[in-house]
């Protein structure tokens, strides 16, 4: 398989903005995000599943997952949650896997929020964190969203510390400049990535 590159940050970072950018350089990006909906898209194994599990009442008319209910059922309840991921996570691993391996591109990217808090850091080879200070993540995150600030304060309470990510990253861009700034610095690293890719060797 081709080099692979792991994108990460936190909420707010500017994942979505760096994975646009490398997309529009012709880069393969396989979001985990994506991979995690489109398994329990109705007809997928992983969704019979959890019907089988969790019964009708999670299935919304349409037959579609019904999330909410889901969530609220897991919410309550740390073994139900944990069955829940022994039915998706296997099913987002395989899909991930399978779309990283029909990538044509010279590298690929796997942009996860969680891609050093679950095993998927183990599929990359190289491990690229946008990084800002906490109060961007903030401002960007409730300008973007329109929620209060509590809210996006305890999504960061939940995800992995900034400096325990900044020392498990390869690659490190700071995204508190201008969306100009950004994809500059990142055009540096794809030249980068495209250096290691002649390399590279699977
Ligand atoms: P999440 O984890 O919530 O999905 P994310 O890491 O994908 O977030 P983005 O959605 O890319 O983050 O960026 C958050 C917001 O900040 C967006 O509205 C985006 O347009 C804006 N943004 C990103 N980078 C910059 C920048 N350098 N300058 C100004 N705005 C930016």
């Amino acid at each position: 398989m081709a080099l692979i590159v792991g994108l990460t940050g936190g909420i707010g970072s500017g994942k979505t903005a760096a994975s646009d950018y490398l997309a529009s350089l012709g880069i393969t990006i396989v979001d985990a995000d994506v991979v995690a909906r489109e398994v329990v898209e109705p007809g997928q194994p992983a969704l019979a599943q959890i019907e089988a599990h969790f019964g009708r009442e999670v299935i919304l008319p349409s037959g579609h997952l019904d999330r909410a209910t889901l969530r609220d059922i897991v919410f309550a309840n740390p073994e139900q949650r944990k069955i829940l991921e022994q039915i998706t996570h296997p099913a987002i691993g395989a899909a991930i896997i399978a779309q990283l391996q029909a990538a044509t591109s010279p590298y690929s990217v796997l942009a996860s929020p969680l891609l050093l808090e679950t095993s998927q850091h183990q599929m990359v080879k190289r491990v690229l964190l946008i990084d800002v200070p906490e109060e961007i993540q903030i401002a960007r995150t409730t300008a973007r969203d329109g929620v209060p600030e509590k809210q996006v304060k305890s999504i960061m309470a939940a995800q992995m510390p900034r400096q325990d990510k900044l020392a498990r990253a390869h690659d490190i861009i700071s995204n508190t400049g201008s969306l100009a700034a950004l994809h500059q610095n990142l055009h540096q690293q794809h030249l980068n990535y495209l250096r290691i890719a002649q390399h590279h060797e699977s």
